[in-house]
């Protein structure tokens, strides 16, 4: 069977990723455990093995950049290897977990070039001292016509606990690391220091109740941590957006490589865990940018994120 076709209708672009990623669910069926331990968090989370009493969840989470998609010839190619890393350790960062291992399969075209190859592992291997990930092993695979570099990535908890995307409640903070939008225009989608110590730091927080990080636009990524019922109020001149970019950008654009959470309780315990970051993390920006409300509440003021749609892979 050809896997390609040329009409639109029979296409995965035509089903869009939501439904695709739910017939996949359906492809796969009691093969694949219910998240946090199958497919629907930032790392798969892997029961502790019964018996072993105090080990903490394994995580384990798996993230490509391709030529053309999530780089180009303008990037260095150490900056490749380094961002290839880097958004897997986002991955693992929200949910609080800490790396153990890296593995890494490239699929190359035979004219790639050497030199390019050789700035590629640099890179990879410069970030991978920086956070103390050995990098154990991998495949290479020829792949006419393309450059693909996948990394696997395990971890652990860096705490007693796991941080997913589910557990918010109406009533809920929401919270944001950093500056967002204009992540392609001002290099930070291959800059940018994955936020670890960050995530490890805001999952011991007993009342951070979800988090995630943002890959595909805060617009699109909120509704993962917005429970049944429940819609999040965002106020515009709350947004930490990049300078230089607009309301627009910091909802759409991909790769900030931001963790955004919830946080329950009263605004007062809010403001004290801001304080506390602050004193802790005095260089990376916090800000509270709304609240879940009652999906029925007004909303009059806030933004319509259902104009707002993110990244759509395969559109
Ligand atoms: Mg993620």
């Amino acid at each position: 069977m050809n896997p390609f076709s040329d009409s639109p209708a029979e296409t995965i672009a035509a089903l869009g990723e939501q439904k695709l990623l739910t017939r996949i669910r359906r492809w796969l069926g009691s093969a694949m455990p219910a998240a946090p331990h199958g497919m629907g968090d930032d790392c798969a989370v892997l029961p502790a093995p019964r018996g072993t009493g105090r080990r903490r969840a394994a995580l384990v989470t798996v993230d490509p950049v391709i030529y053309g998609e999530h780089f180009d010839a303008a990037i260095p190619p150490r900056a490749v290897g380094q961002k290839l890393l880097s958004r897997n350790l986002s991955d693992l960062a929200a949910m609080g977990g800490s790396p153990d291992a890296a593995v890494v399969a490239l699929a190359l075209d035979p004219r790639v070039r050497l030199d390019w190859l050789e700035g590629f592992y640099r890179g990879l291997a410069a970030t991978a001292r920086r956070h103390a990930v050995p990098l154990v092993g991998g495949d290479l695979a020829c792949h006419r016509g393309g450059l693909v570099a996948t990394l696997t990535l395990l971890g652990r908890a860096a705490g007693p606990r796991v941080l997913t995307r589910a557990g918010a409640r109406i009533g809920d903070f929401i919270a944001v690391t950093g500056v967002l939008g204009g992540s392609l225009a001002s290099g930070h989608h291959w800059r940018f220091t994955p936020r670890l110590a960050e995530g490890a730091w805001l999952a011991a927080r007993p009342e951070v109740s979800a988090m995630m990080d943002l890959s595909d636009g805060l617009g699109k990524d909120l509704h993962a941590l917005t429970p049944p019922r429940a819609r999040p109020a965002l106020f515009e001149d709350l947004l930490p957006i990049r300078r230089g970019h607009d309301l627009r950008a910091a909802l759409g654009d991909g790769e900030d490589y931001e963790l955004l959470f919830t946080l329950r309780g009263e605004p007062a315990a809010a403001r004290r865990l801001v304080m506390a970051w602050r004193k802790k993390f005095p260089r990376v920006p916090l800000t509270v940018i709304g609240r879940l409300e009652p999906a029925s509440a007004p909303g009059a003021g806030t933004i319509d994120l259902s104009a707002h749609h993110g990244f759509e892979h395969f559109g």
